[in-house]
Order: structure tokens, then sequence, then C-alpha cells
């Protein structure tokens, strides 16, 4: 625990649930700022749909999603169209509240027009969705899967994803969603959270059994039925990848803002939970992206009429533990020096059990100011070295915290090999021509000028356009001017915070937009990357160098 007074910094700041710059200088901080707020479900969503105009293809795995309130008819006409097109197409669609979690207030329509919806969204923004209709069942229930990824770095990208997850199971036998059965959450949601609930419910000693199992349980039954595990695994790694591109953008935004270039501070890191959901044909959709997924390795047990008590959860612990004991060993600050002196190391970094069952995070749905007051400030000096390697329950990893002091001289060799497996930079050849709006975003950078800001205002973006030579005799500085309020007015207008100017994601509206515009006949894509190449070129025309832009 970070008392309060300390003065000395420390190598690593575990917070609980979100970044708040405490005065770090240094070190390595376990969050990134604006990650709670770049993965709600309606930023998420809106991140999404940029990514799914540039490249349909490549981001078909995230289902088709409305804003609401604001697409509400959009999302009433475009339903009635697709159903005109396609008679036989019966939908049913799934709302769910903007930064709610555990399954709260989310419920299940078969129309546009159902009275609940129309009735509800004025008061709470929420994302209405496609719902799968067809997921894989496994013992004929409904699963979905969490993985852990650790993004390890933004600049360069980083990215782990750990080998194993959970599989989190309903707890009613699942049918295909019709007006009697849409109100089942136990039958259509694999909330643990809402299926504890359930009489139904199974905690296991075993990792392949019970209502929450290992993923790698799950691969192997499904592996013995004779289905492609190899191939499910690289559309996951790929789904993860082409989802943190998405969300690149926006967090480089907020990291200058709270982190600017040239100032002492930390660099950051986070480990992320992805819900995953597989349809029937073993295609993987991602459902959320958690900021703060739970790490807690045990669970209540009602042993009498409301008297509880914490019982380990071994299922937690084996894919849990792996998550935080590796991912401290690749952001251990140590390990490049003892690389470098082939010093042997007798120190240990100690996570106590005690500390990993408190490691675990809050509610993702808190309100921002209390995100402070509750944030769990565990600062964790690396000045032991991690010693939970093999450890198969909390007893183990006790008396294995006691050891110590007489512990082998090479520590790395008496751990596990990483359960963290790295996809970036490794397959970076293959995702790299996806991270156009990350250059939009190098340029929304540049350009906003005060430092500690992530709006730009009307005169950085008309030096944007006078410096990328973008006005001319059909394009007017005034018509620049009134595309600048146009746009700022209506993102400012949704309500998503009260700072004056426009946001990242309105500037790439009006880049798209001027893209098209100079590019008329090109695909989407083709339009908007000649213009970063065009905006790019004349930037360094004009500082006289050839700058190093974008995702470098
Ligand atoms: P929360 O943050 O409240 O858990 P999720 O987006 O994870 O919200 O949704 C809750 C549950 O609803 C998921 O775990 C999944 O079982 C189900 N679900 C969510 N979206 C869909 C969808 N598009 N199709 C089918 N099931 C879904």
């Amino acid at each position: 625990q970070f008392p309060f007074g300390r003065r000395l910094p420390c190598d690593i700041y575990w917070h609980g649930v979100s970044f708040h710059d405490n005065n770090i200088f240094s070190g390595q901080v376990n969050k990134f700022p604006g990650m709670m707020e770049t993965v709600r479900k309606i930023t998420l969503s809106r991140a999404m749909r940029t990514m799914q105009d540039l490249f349909p293809l490549e981001y078909n795995f995230y289902p088709r999603s409305w804003i609401l309130p604001e697409e509400l008819s959009l999302f009433v006409t475009e339903v009635r169209t697709m159903k005109d097109s396609n008679p036989s197409w019966k939908p049913t669609f799934i709302v769910k509240p903007d930064g709610g979690c555990q399954g709260d207030g989310i419920y299940l329509i078969k129309d546009p027009s159902d009275t609940r919806l129309t009735g509800s969204i004025q008061s709470r923004p929420a994302v209405v969705q496609e719902y799968i209709c067809k997921p894989l069942l496994m013992d004929k229930l409904k699963f979905d899967i969490r993985l852990y990824v650790l993004l390890k770095s933004l600049e360069p990208l980083e990215i782990y994803i750990a080998k194993d997850g959970l599989s989190r199971f309903c707890t009613e036998p699942y049918q295909e969603p019709t007006l009697k059965n849409l109100h089942q959450v136990f039958m259509h949601l694999t909330n643990y959270s809402l299926n504890i609930h359930s009489g139904n419910f199974i905690h296991s000693d075993s990792v392949n059994t019970g209502s929450k199992r290992t993923f790698s349980s799950i691969l192997c039954r499904l592996s013995s039925r004779g289905a492609d595990v190899k191939k499910l695994w690289s559309d996951i790694i790929s789904l993860v990848i082409k989802t943190i591109i998405a969300l690149t953008p926006e967090l480089k935004v907020y990291y200058q803002s709270d982190i600017p270039a040239g100032k002492p501070g930390p660099t950051c890191f986070q480990i992320l939970g992805f819900d995953i959901l597989l349809m029937k044909n073993l295609k993987p959709m991602l459902l959320e992206v958690n900021a703060n997924p739970s790490m807690r390795i045990e669970h209540e047990q009602e042993l009498s009429p409301g008297v509880f008590e914490n019982v380990p959860s071994p299922v937690d612990e084996e894919v849990k533990v792996a998550v935080i004991r590796d991912t401290l060993r690749l952001v251990d600050p140590q390990k490049k020096k003892r690389k470098d002196t082939h010093l042997s190391f007798h120190t240990y970094l100690l996570i106590f059990p005690t500390q990993l069952q408190s490691l675990h995070a809050g509610n993702a749905g808190m309100k921002d100011k209390q995100h402070k007051h509750h944030s769990l400030k565990l600062s964790l000096k690396l000045k032991f070295y991690l010693k939970l390697g093999s450890c198969q329950s909390l007893k183990q990893a006790r008396e294995a915290s006691e050891e110590l002091p007489d512990a082998p001289k090479s520590p790395e060799a008496a751990l596990p090999s990483l359960c963290l497996k790295q996809v970036f930079p490794k397959y970076a050849k293959q995702f790299s021509y996806l991270r156009l709006v990350d250059r939009v975003a190098a340029l929304f950078i540049h350009f906003l000028g005060v430092k500690g800001t992530t709006k730009l205002g009307p005169t950085g973006f008309r030096t944007f356009i006078r410096n990328c030579k973008l006005s001319n005799s059909s394009f007017s500085m005034a018509a620049v001017d009134i595309l600048y309020i146009d746009i700022t007015r209506r993102w400012n207008s949704m309500g998503i915070d009260k700072e004056s100017g426009m946001c990242l994601q309105a500037f790439v509206e009006a880049f798209f937009c001027l893209a098209q515009k100079k590019y008329k006949s090109l695909p989407l894509h083709e339009q908007v990357s000649s213009l970063i190449e065009f905006c790019e070129c004349r930037l360094a025309a004009l500082h006289g160098k050839r700058l190093l832009w974008g995702c470098g």
C-alpha cells in the first residue's frame, strides 16, 4: 500500500481501478489514462464502426450496433430496409446501457418498436446490437470466453495474449430467442454475476466441469470433436489485435494529454479482459472489452442462510495468478539490467497472496469520481523477484513466499514458461495496414497545440487545413469553418464531455469528409490513406525534413 506522504518513487504502481496521476514521474503504472472511457460500450462501438466503415470485412467480428438515443431513427430504418430485402430475416437485438457491467440493465427485443426501448433510451444512453442467435453450445448451454490481454506498450505497440482464459456458462439450456424466452437471463446472458444466483450454478474444483471452466478445457473438447482449434486461436488473435488497433488512436490522445511527451512521467501497461462469444460455426465475436477485469481468485459460498465465506476458486486461480505473475515478469524493470550485467539475483518480488486476492478490480461501472476514492493503490516495489510460478494454491503460494531467502539463484529458471504470448509486433506485418486512424490521430495530436488538451480548437483546425494545403478555390476557408462548426456542434451535443472543441472522433469524421471530397472515386480506406499521405508529405516539406509520422 502506497502510504500518504511517501516520497520515494516506485518501479511499478498498481492502481486498483483507473489511471490517476498522483504526481508519478517515473516507473510504470498498470493502467492507461482514458482506458475506462475508451472501452465503454458506446465509445467502443463508435471506434469499431469507424473501422468497419474503412475495413468492413476485417471488422466483421463485432455485431452490428447502433448508439441510442442519437441513432434510434437510423436503427429503425436500417432494420426495416434489411427486413424488406430479406423477409426470412428474423433478428433479435440486445440493448446494453452505456457504462453498465455484469449484465446490469441488459434486455432483448425482437423489434425496434418495442416499448421498453422507446421508453428507456432518453433516460440512459445505450448500445443496441444484433443478438447472436446461434452461439456454440456445450452441454446444451451457452457460454462466453474471458481472455486476458496485456497491452504492454502503446508506442511502440506491444500486445500479449494469455494462453488460457475462462469460459463462463449459462445455467439454463439454450433456445434460440422467441418472444416467450427473451426475458430468461439464465439462458441468454453468460454473466457470472447473474448466473451465480441460479439454483443450477455449479461451483467446481475441476477446470473442465461446472459453470466456470478454463478455456483450454473447451478447446480440448472441441479438438476431440475434430474442430480446427488452431484456426480458432488464430482468429482470436486477429480479433484481439484488430480491436486494440481500433482503440489506440483514442488512447494516444488521452496519453499525450495526461503524460505529455518531453516531460517526466511514467510509462503504462494494462491487463484487459476480452469477452468473446463463439458462434456455432466457431467464428469468434467480440462482445466487449473490460478495462478492469476481476482478478478475484475466490468466490463467496453461503454456509448457512446469510452466512458467507470466501472459498478458493481453482479455475480462477489457475488462469489469473499466471496472468499477473507473467505481466510482472514482462514489465520487470530489473530484467534488462539483469540481462545486461549477468548478475545473479537473490531478490524476489513478492506479491503476497492476500494482495493477489485484493487485486480484483472493483466495479467497472463505477463513476469516475468514485474510482479515485475506491482505488486500491498497491505499489509494488520491485526489490524482490516474483516467486509464484508453480503455485497451485494459496497455501503453496504462502509456503513459497516463506522460502524466499534460500530460493535458487536463477529465478526465471524456477518459473513456468510464460503464459502470455506476444502477438504484436510479432504479427505486425499482417495488421499494420489497418492502422490508418492512428495516423489521423497523429495529425490531430500535432495540431492540438496546447499540451494537456484532448480537443482541437477552431484555430488548430484552420492551421491543419492551411499547413496541409487542403483549401482551394472550391473549398474556401469559410467552408472549412462551417465544416468545423457543423461536426463539432453535433459531437458536443451528444454530451460526451463538457470541454469545448473538436474531439478525435469528430476530427476523424471531418478527415473522412475531406478525403471523400478530394479522392471521389476510390473506396473509403484508399481515400483516407491517400489523404493521410498527402498531409504527411505536406508537413514533412513544411518542416524541411522527413518527420516520422503515425505508427512508426
Ligand atoms: P456487461 O458488461 O453488462 O457484462 P456484455 O456486453 O458483456 O455486458 O453482455 C452481457 C452478456 O450478454 C454477455 O456476457 C453475453 O452472454 C450476452 N451478449 C452480449 N452481447 C451479445 C450479442 N450481441 N449476442 C449474444 N449475446 C450477447
